[in-house]
């Protein structure tokens, strides 16, 4: 980082797959990382992790879902860490259902958790980067927000939705010195994609150039790439990380 100070990373969903392999990846770029899981064991369980690694920061709780608990986070962290110049929305979750079978919970859950958050948190956080004039946003999407796929309308629908609010803010802040990005991952092993019956995997890896699945390790390396300085001039884009399964 050219800056002297480290500046701080928030990272949502840091327990786990993807995030936690931003938070490390951020860490090890300098940044301070303040990392989110949803229950305290969680969250214990990131601080301990950042710290075997000598990484600066914590863990906290949130429900990204919730106007209070995110309320509540950005509190803890005001008094401890301070305010994030960098923001990754990465929690999500999906519930996967065919439409005519879909409950209206499982397609509430899902686009609050994966879009209704990004506003929540991101709204938390412009304050301070628009004062600082110096933000990265960066949302993780998904490859089905641009190819679709069946059975995930409400998860498409939501990353499509994180995808539109991208280009739209980034309009909207760039002379503020704010980029916001989307990063949109194909399928990486993960808990999320662990759970695939080995029918699925195998026609899946057919559809991929590369033949496999990502790492979490590369989704991050872009994540990192675009909140350092190498990133700078680049907004409202969504990069794919996804072997080849899409290309538009
Ligand atoms: P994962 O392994 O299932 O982990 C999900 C993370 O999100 C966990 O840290 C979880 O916290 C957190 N989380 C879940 N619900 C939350 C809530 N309401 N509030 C706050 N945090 C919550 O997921 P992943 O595979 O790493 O996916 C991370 C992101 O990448 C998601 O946005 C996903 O849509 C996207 N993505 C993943 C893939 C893939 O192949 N894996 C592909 C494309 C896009 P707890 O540990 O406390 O439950």
């Amino acid at each position: 980082m050219q800056d002297s100070s480290p500046k701080l990373a928030l990272v949502t969903g840091a327990s786990r797959g993807i995030g936690k392999a931003i938070a490390r990846a951020l860490g090890e770029a300098g940044f301070i990382v303040a990392g989110t899981a949803t229950t305290s064991d969680g969250a214990e369980g990131i601080s301990a992790w950042l710290a075997e690694r000598r990484i600066e920061g914590a863990g906290f709780r949130v429900d990204v879902g919730s106007n209070e608990s995110v309320a509540e986070l950005m509190e803890n962290l005001q008094s401890s860490l301070g305010a994030p110049a960098v923001l990754v929305n990465n929690a999500g979750i999906t519930r996967d259902n065919l439409l005519l079978r879909m409950k209206e919970e499982e397609w509430s859950e899902v686009i609050n958790t994966n879009l209704n958050s990004i506003f929540r948190m991101t709204r938390a956080c412009l304050k301070p980067m628009t004062r600082a004039r110096w933000g990265r946003i960066i949302n993780i999407s998904s490859v089905v927000g641009s190819s679709g796929n069946p059975g995930q309308s409400n998860y498409c629908a939501s990353k499509a939705g994180v995808e539109g609010f991208t280009r739209s803010l980034a309009r909207e802040i760039g002379s503020r010195g704010i980029t916001v990005n989307a990063v949109a991952p194909g399928f990486i092993e993960t808990d999320m994609t662990g759970s695939l019956p080995e029918v699925q995997a195998r026609e899946l890896l057919q559809k991929i150039p590369l033949q496999r699945l990502g790492r979490a390790e590369e989704v991050a390396a872009v994540v990192r790439f675009l909140a350092l300085d190498g990133g700078a001039y680049i907004t409202g884009e969504t990069v794919h990380v996804n072997g080849g399964m899409y290309l538009a």
